[in-house]
């Protein structure tokens, strides 16, 4: 198997974590690359839910090792509870088949109040973060106040850097935001004993990973959020903190873009987004909530009710464009199952002009309404179709206009949430 960078292709909550659950299957390693606990990807398994924040959906499958890569930003309390939530479940974790990078960055209390006091006093002008500290850990990390996997397991730098943190962040909570000061002790006495819980898993990552790949180990990169919230390509500033496009893959993880053979993108049959931030083809209407019903489109770390509408052709085929996707998988067609009439979007009218690339600027991105076509629906339904040709005529004609407009290859199509819900039209990795 070759090493594989897998993306959400639209605004985030596509599947990534059931399509890297089958993936995973067929690789040696899946790795993390960016994000944090803001993520939550939701498999399920013999009726079982499972959610994970930070841990590669890898950890499902036996055998596999999962590694926690540079660019993810680690919660260790979070951390240490999703492992003992495994654990309980009758997962197999522990440092044999999980590793963490000693330079990923750690999230902090401080992290977590200046996120909520910063949306707090915003009011109207959210950006709609899940006020888990992902942002403001970020912020420190390229300013270089952070803290690093590796400062937590040293009792000497850990002190050393969260004095001089606490005490710039504090200055910050106080006077700008209006909070009350950290306590120093606390978080210092608290942190030490994550990083003793974590030590076993630590390692060099980065060389853990190259030297897997000389020995022709295959690797999953698995990406959190969807591409139109990369901090450097998605609709800014309504954007996580972080690249989740393929490019964050090399740089969260520490492997070269020449040890990269394909990106594959997950997109959701339909759209949605969570938070604030432009969206086109959003449904307002009975649409919109029908959708969010019959999808369960309701965040699976916040439980925020997701924004609903068709799907959008022209952000995809940006995503695939700046990604280098080669290949999809459309997640949740089963929801689709019953509307009398399907639409997708394939361009954009903009101040009176007809576009069809994805504008750079989101307020431009606001002004635009979208032009659709229309497609006729499908009542059957899917959960129980496997062959290709048990698919409906109208959801392959579906299927074949995503591929159209898109211009990327629909490889996998999932029409439920569990394992065995999937239809393979076209060979994976040819
Ligand atoms: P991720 O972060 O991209 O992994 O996405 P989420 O986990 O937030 O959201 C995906 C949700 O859709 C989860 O609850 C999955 O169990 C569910 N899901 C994934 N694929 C399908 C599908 O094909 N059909 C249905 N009905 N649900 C699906």
């Amino acid at each position: 198997m070759p090493n594989i960078v897998l993306v959400g292709a639209q605004w985030g909550d596509e599947g990534k974590g059931r399509v890297v659950d089958l993936i995973a299957d067929k690789v040696d390693v899946v790795t993390r690359y960016q994000g944090g606990s803001n993520a939550g990807h939701t498999i399920v398994i013999n009726g079982e839910t499972i959610v994970l924040h930070h841990i590669p959906s890898g950890i499902l499958r036996q055998g596999r090792l999962s590694v926690i890569g540079n660019g993810v930003v680690v919660d260790p309390g979070v951390l240490l509870e999703e492992i003992e939530r495994l654990r309980s479940a009758g997962y197999v974790v522990h440092e044999e088949n999980l590793k963490l990078s000693d330079r990923a960055h750690v999230v902090m209390p401080y992290h977590k109040e200046i996120d909520l006091a910063r949306e707090d006093a915003m009011g109207g002008t959210r950006i709609g973060t899940t006020g888990r500290g992902i942002g403001p850990v970020y912020e420190d990390k390229i300013a270089r106040r952070g803290i690093k996997i590796s400062d937590l397991i040293d009792r000497g730098t850990l002190e050393k850097r969260l004095r001089s943190s606490l005490e710039e962040r504090n200055l910050y909570l106080t006077r700008v935001l209006d909070r009350n000061p950290i306590d120093f002790e606390a978080v210092f006495a608290e942190y030490l004993e994550y990083g003793e819980k974590l030590r076993p898993f630590v390692t060099d990552t980065t060389k853990l990973l190259n030297d897997l790949i000389s020995q022709r180990k295959s690797i999953l990169f698995e990406g959190a959020q969807g591409v139109l919230l990369d901090v450097d390509f998605g609709t800014y500033p309504y954007v996580t903190s972080s690249n989740s496009g393929s490019g964050g893959a090399c740089t969260g993880t520490g492997v070269g873009p020449t040890n990269i053979d394909h990106v594959f993108g997950v997109a959701k049959a339909y759209t949605t987004r969570v938070g604030e931030g432009p969206f086109p083809s959003e449904l307002s209407g009975e649409l919109g909530l029908k959708l969010r019903e019959w999808g369960g489109e309701y965040g699976s770390t916040t439980g925020r009710p997701r924004r609903c509408g068709w799907f959008d052709s022209v952000g995809v085929k940006y995503s695939a464009r700046i990604n280098g996707i080669s290949g999809l998988a459309l997640t949740k067609l089963d929801v689709l199952s019953s509307f009398d009439e399907i639409k997708v979007c394939v361009g954009y009218l903009c101040d009176g002009e007809m576009i069809s690339d994805f504008p750079s600027n989101s307020e431009v991105l606001k002004r635009c309404t979208p032009v659709y076509e229309e497609m006729d629906g499908w009542k059957e339904d899917l959960s129980v179709v496997r062959e290709p040709s048990d698919l409906p005529i109208q959801a392959m004609a579906y299927i074949e206009k995503i591929e159209e407009t898109t211009g990327v290859p629909v490889n996998i199509v999932s029409i439920g949430a569990s394992r065995e819900r999937v239809v393979y039209l076209k060979e994976l990795f040819s």
